[in-house]
């Protein structure tokens, strides 16, 4: 099985005046295409830092990241975009959609971001929603679709730009039962289909502080 990304012996600390708090300690750990990954530890153990490093929305403090074999401590800006922009989806917990827009309209984004034009961002759209069963809601606002429905397109949002991993930070915590798990299905498919799905969870189990629980894997 492929690697998608790893982590080896990263770390991560913030410095405050004269304390040190660590987010993250030293952690290695490969994470494979094809599964769906789960990073489950009690709050404050690091789990977001985790994520964080693997979305290279940060830099370890030490050891290295790579992203598809890319180290990702070595790029500049410019190219860490690019590589986010190419590699990486992310979904939130809190949907993160644009109001104004409809549902096709926030899945095009991304694409019209990196320069796609707007014919071909929109067919693209149109197949990402259909992977989540969102495409009858194209032109719903987001104020009139359901938590589960929001987190769909949200979804489809993510993986339209087709990245080889999608991180997912608790995405179905403001869910309800039923949505929870029509989207565990999408996120499982998804993984199935070939990409990395890393889904952060807040369920705890007992676990050091500052050190995220064993990631949970389900093999496709
Ligand atoms: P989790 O997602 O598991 O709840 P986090 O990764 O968000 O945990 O945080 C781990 C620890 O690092 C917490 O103690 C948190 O307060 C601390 N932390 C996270 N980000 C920062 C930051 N930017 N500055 C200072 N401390 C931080
Ligand atoms: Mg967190």
């Amino acid at each position: 099985m492929e690697i998608a990304a790893s982590v080896k012996e990263a770390s991560k600390e913030y410095k405050t005046g004269d304390t040190v708090i660590t987010a993250l300690q030293p952690t290695t750990f490969d994470f494979m295409k094809k599964e769906l990954t789960l990073i489950i530890g009690p709050s404050g153990s690091g789990k977001t830092t985790l994520l964080s490093l693997l979305g290279c929305v940060i830099f370890p403090t030490t050891g290295e990241v790579y992203i598809n074999n890319i180290l990702a401590n070595s790029l500049s800006e410019k190219e860490l975009a690019r590589l986010r922009l190419n590699n990486i989806g992310f979904v939130f917990q809190s949907f993160n959609l644009l109001a104004p827009l409809n549902a096709i309209e926030n899945v095009m984004q991304p694409l019209r971001l990196s320069g796609i034009s707007k014919k071909e961002a929109k067919l693209k759209a149109e197949k990402a929603l259909a992977k989540v069963n969102m495409e009858s809601r194209a032109k719903s606002l987001p104020k009139n679709l359901s938590g589960g429905q929001q987190q769909r397109v949200a979804i489809a949002r993510a993986l339209v730009t087709d990245p080889s991993m999608m991180l997912c930070d608790e995405p179905t915590a403001s869910l309800d039962i039923r949505s929870v798990s029509i989207v565990m299905e999408e996120l499982k498919m998804l993984s199935d289909s070939g990409k990395a799905v890393f889904r952060k969870t807040p369920r705890c189990r007992p676990s050091s502080p500052s050190s995220p629980g064993r990631s949970g894997r389900s093999s496709a």
